[in-house]
């Protein structure tokens, strides 16, 4: 376990005792989420390794000089995907502590070749998703609603209103624009949600090659949503990848939660993304 994470940074200084420390912390957190957890906890186990994540994050800065910035990684596992492995090894590694926790990693590492399938997110020092697995069909990122992630509905933003002057149009070569009511309306949203979409579109083309993002909805003024939507304020936007192969959804919702939308969900025929306002 510990070698696995330790390869999978190669830009860690291995010869810093903070370092170790992040290492020890997280390969702890690892085993501890991926035994315990269940498979209908994902979302939980997301929510534990946040704050663990910040915990340890904390002690390392608290330790850290001026100017400390190491791009170290954070992994949060697949919930209970190391039951069959571990039987009682964790119970050995909480006990004794984070030294013993580096040495189960090694004896870990030999029965995984890879860690990749037993990881659900890989975080930055700073949080942000570096990596997430395939979003599932119905399941949405964060675990959490998406009025709490992105904020509550403010209302319907109509066309000629300040709300509305405040948006954006989205012009970008990279993005398909479907345009349902040919007025352009699918193109208006917020600045930040052009932004991100514009990443995300750049996530596509890497991810699916010759392949480009397809926006089919953002702002709508014709009350085609639940009253809550976020449509509305043109705050939310419908997704697909151009073919509309339904089979990339879950991937292409992967990309934007890695992209950084504030709420994404995986839909029957797209991908529903949402940002908070401002
Ligand atoms: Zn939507």
């Amino acid at each position: 376990m510990a070698g696995l994470l330790h390869d999978a940074q190669p830009d860690a200084d291995v010869t810093d005792e903070r370092f170790d420390a992040w290492l020890s912390a997280n390969a702890l957190s690892f085993l501890e989420e991926a035994y315990y957890g269940t498979s209908g906890e994902q979302g939980e186990t997301v929510r534990e390794g946040h704050a663990q994540h910040r915990g340890a994050r904390e002690a390392v800065l608290a330790l850290s000089d001026a100017g400390f910035a190491p791009v170290w990684r954070w992994f949060v596992p697949r919930a209970g995907t190391l039951q069959i492995y571990l039987g009682g090894l964790l119970d050995e590694a909480s006990s004794a502590g984070p030294s013993a926790a580096l040495r189960i990693g090694e004896r870990l590492a030999d029965l995984a070749s890879s860690i990749t399938p037993f990881v659900d997110q890989i975080w930055d020092f700073d949080g942000a998703v570096l990596v997430a697995a395939d979003v599932p069909l119905g399941e949405h990122v964060p675990a959490r609603t998406e009025a709490d992630a992105s904020g509550a509905a403010a209302g319907v933003v109509a066309a000629g209103s300040p709300e509305f002057d405040a948006l954006v149009r989205l012009d970008d070569p990279t993005v398909v624009v479907k345009d349902e009511e040919g007025s352009g309306a699918d193109r208006m949203m917020t600045p930040r949600l052009a932004e991100l979409v514009g990443v995300l579109a750049a996530h596509v083309a890497q991810a699916f090659p010759g392949r480009r993002l397809r926006l089919t909805e953002a702002w709508d003024p014709d009350g085609e949503h639940s009253h809550s939507s976020l449509h509305y304020e043109g705050r939310a936007a419908d997704l697909t990848v151009d073919d509309r192969d339904r089979a990339k959804l879950g991937r292409l919702a992967a990309l934007a939660v890695q992209t950084g939308f504030d709420w994404v969900l995986h839909e029957n025929d797209h991908v529903h993304v949402s940002v908070r306002a401002g």
